[in-house]
């Protein structure tokens, strides 16, 4: 989610700009405060897209004096945002202390978006074409308290936004897409035969679907899912699963083509380097991810004592993960599925606002501030959920927060937002 940083002195209108701006029919505000006091960030959404729009303070002077509050804002600006847009009021004309932003900005690599502000006339649209002094490019004539130019500022602002592809995977529409994986004779073609086949009325050619001739579509609690590239399982067909280089491509596809991956272990035996290997790669591809443990008719009360540590010890990246104990012979518990991969797809999907996300963040960092690095105190300037699926922090920091800081804010942010069965990406953006 690209971040919109929007600067200028004190009462140029620079937050009845940025109401206009999230006051839309389309946009969404959060009104809460962000992370440090001189900052506010919120949602925004134009044109379908969605963005982050963060108020920087007033140019207040403060100890070391005005131009350097200035140059200090600008630079902070810079260093966060995708797009800075520099607010100024054309009724003043640009002072010297818009000189001085200009100067910084205009050496920033970011682009720079110029508003001449309380344009509410024609004698007024003059005095704005008298900001092309700044050399900031041309200045938007805008008006926010009447609400003039601000779809067109928005669009320059969409325009301006670096396009890079969009990492979140794409929602597909029609089932929900499941990978079944797991090491040879786990039981994958067991669970799949036995899915599909208590589900008789569910065939290739239900209502109107068209299947991929290689995908299942299995119905599950009521609900139809995609189990995808399960051609080689349906048929039973035991070729030998080629080489391990064939089996892991096999199983990158699926994990690819899927939203959640079932990982199917088998309980009755330690878990192999093969089993966490599988886990890895979906966790690295951002899938959401449910592990089940299968022949659990095969184990004893002493290892189903084990299981569940042994996976925690091995696998602390995997903790999150949604599990449940199967059998695939028996049928025992097969009906869990469907509310795991339900479970583990909401957290996979699930997007919480800026607002939100600042508020959690200010109380997190109050009371367990990141540890002092070189002597110096990182700070946290404000955060925002960039993407879900899988869900992607990205914070905006002073300086580099440590790994083990990095996965306490991940678990807070779990706890707090109740993120399970999908990975959940830190990601921290320093301010040079
Ligand atoms: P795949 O290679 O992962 O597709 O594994 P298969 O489905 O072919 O299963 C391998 C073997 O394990 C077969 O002999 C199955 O009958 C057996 N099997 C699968 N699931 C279970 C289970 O839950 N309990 C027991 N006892 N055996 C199972």
């Amino acid at each position: 989610q690209p971040v919109l940083a929007v600067v200028g002195r004190p009462n140029v209108g620079k937050s009845t700009l940025v109401n206009r701006l999230l006051g839309r029919r389309e946009a969404v505000v959060q009104d809460t405060p962000g992370v440090t006091r001189d900052r506010v960030a919120y949602d925004a959404l134009w044109s379908g897209r969605r963005f982050t729009v963060v108020d920087t303070g007033g140019w207040e002077p403060d100890a070391k004096g005005m131009q350097a509050s200035i140059t200090a804002q600008a630079e902070r600006a810079m260093s966060a945002a995708d797009v800075v847009l520099l607010v100024v009021d054309v009724q003043v004309g640009a002072t010297e202390a818009e000189e001085a932003v200009a100067k910084v900005l205009r050496r920033s690599k970011r682009p720079v978006l110029l508003a001449a502000n309380k344009v509410d006339d024609q004698r007024t649209l003059a005095e704005a074409a008298a900001l092309w002094s700044l050399g900031l490019g041309e200045p938007q004539p805008v008006s926010a308290t009447h609400g003039r130019g601000s779809g067109d500022l928005l669009d320059k602002v969409l325009e301006a936004f670096p396009t890079t592809p969009r990492e979140e995977f794409a929602a597909t529409g029609g089932p929900r897409r499941v990978a079944l994986l797991g090491k040879p004779n786990v039981g994958k073609s067991s669970l799949l035969n036995r899915l599909v086949g208590e589900q008789r009325a569910v065939v290739d050619e239900a209502a109107g679907t068209t299947v991929d001739p290689v995908d299942s579509l299995v119905e599950l609690d009521g609900e139809v899912w995609r189990f995808v590239d399960t051609a080689g399982l349906r048929k039973r067909v035991k070729t030998a699963q080629g080489t391990e280089y064939y089996a892991s491509l096999r199983t990158k596809a699926a994990i690819e083509a899927a939203e959640v991956a079932i990982v199917l272990v088998d309980a009755s035996e330690p878990l192999s380097e093969q089993d966490l290997r599988v886990i890895s790669m979906v966790i690295e591809a951002g899938r959401a991810l449910v592990i089940a443990y299968n022949k659990w008719d095969l184990v004893d009360d002493e290892r189903r004592q084990k299981l569940n540590k042994e996976i925690d010890r091995q696998l602390v990246r995997a903790r999150w993960a949604e599990r449940v104990n199967i059998s695939a012979e028996t049928g025992r518990a097969v009906a869990k599925l469907a509310p795991s991969l339900r479970a583990a797809l909401d957290s996979w999907d699930q997007r919480v606002s800026t607002g939100k996300i600042n508020s959690w963040i200010s109380d997190v960092v109050a009371a367990h501030p990141p540890p002092v690095r070189g002597g110096k105190q990182p700070k946290i300037m404000f955060a925002t959920q960039a993407h879900p699926r899988p869900p992607t922090l990205v914070l905006f920091t002073t300086g580099f927060l440590e790994a083990g800081y990095r996965r306490f804010l991940e678990r807070k942010f779990r706890e707090t937002f109740g993120f399970v069965g999908s990975p959940v990406r830190i990601s921290v953006r320093v301010r040079e």
